[in-house]
């Protein structure tokens, strides 16, 4: 088998599965949540998906706290990013279980399984600060993107 690619890693019918893992995450709290694949990357997975951050106009929330989950697929490497509303509040290496989890289930072949509990877990320390809020608005698109 060759290097995977991030479309190998997460065909369409799992997109959708992840999808419905970010609505659900967002039900209940006002924080947005995006997850981004790539096939691969050069530089050091962190710095790039702190580059991405902003390239997919992630810190464009009224409380700063859209929270990225990458991923990039030939090396199976993950980052979780926060916001600054987020990382305010939050010690250093709160995200630590979330990439110990996709860590886990990737090494397993269980990528969308993953990538749904990651949401899920992301969602659920999102809403231990962020709250879900009467007339809360989807600030972030909930699809998948791929570089
Ligand atoms: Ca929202
Ligand atoms: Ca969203």
């Amino acid at each position: 088998m060759g290097v995977l690619t991030a479309a190998d890693l997460l065909p369409e019918a799992d997109q959708a599965r992840v999808k419905e893992a970010i609505q659900k995450a967002e039900a209940r709290t006002s924080g947005e949540i995006r997850v981004h694949l790539d096939d691969t990357i050069a530089d050091e997975v962190l710095d790039h998906a702190a580059y991405l951050f902003e390239e997919l106009g992630m810190f464009r929330t009224r409380d700063r706290n859209g929270v990225l989950i990458y991923v990039s697929a030939a090396d199976r490497r993950v980052a979780v990013i926060g916001d600054a509303g987020i990382n305010a509040r939050v010690p250093e290496g709160y995200w630590n279980d979330v990439l110990a989890l996709l860590q886990e289930q990737f090494k397993n072949g269980r990528f969308a399984d993953g990538l749904c509990l990651a949401v899920e877990r992301v969602g659920e320390k999102l809403r231990a600060d962020f709250p879900f809020e009467r007339g809360d608005t989807d600030e972030l698109p909930n699809d998948i993107s791929f570089g």
